[in-house]
């Protein structure tokens, strides 16, 4: 692992238990930190991970807490889950791996339809 950001991707699911998926975002909210941060602060945004990598990376979550997805805790930017390509077979592994872990997704909700909301 030689990339400065898949170290702080790394640290925020052993660290702070978060299901860290993409940095993309179909939004433009004003008051997003993604576009408005100061130029002297260093933020990374590799964009979609992997699922592989994700998969790789899920183990390092603690089942006895709560994950969350879809909310930044480091300087890597935290887009909007729903946007990953491979959301709901993440969930699914998510969930076949760990069937009892709360799973909190922070999301604007946009692109889910009504079928997928069940
Ligand atoms: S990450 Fe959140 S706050 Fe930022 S543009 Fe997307 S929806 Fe808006």
């Amino acid at each position: 692992m030689d990339k400065k950001w898949e170290q702080l991707i790394m640290e925020s699911y052993s660290r702070d238990n978060t299901l860290h998926l993409t940095s993309v975002c179909s939004q433009k909210c004003v008051f997003c930190s993604h576009r408005f941060n100061p130029p002297e602060i260093e933020v990374f945004s590799p964009g979609h991970l992997s699922f592989p990598f994700i998969k790789e990376l899920i183990e390092f979550l603690d089942p006895g807490r709560p994950v969350r997805t879809g909310e930044s805790v480091s300087r890597v930017i935290e887009g909007e889950p729903l946007c990953h390509p491979n959301f709901f077979e993440i969930i699914e592994f998510f969930r076949s791996r760990y069937p009892s872990t709360p799973l909190e997704i922070v999301t604007g909700g946009d692109l889910l339809e009504k079928d997928e909301i069940k």
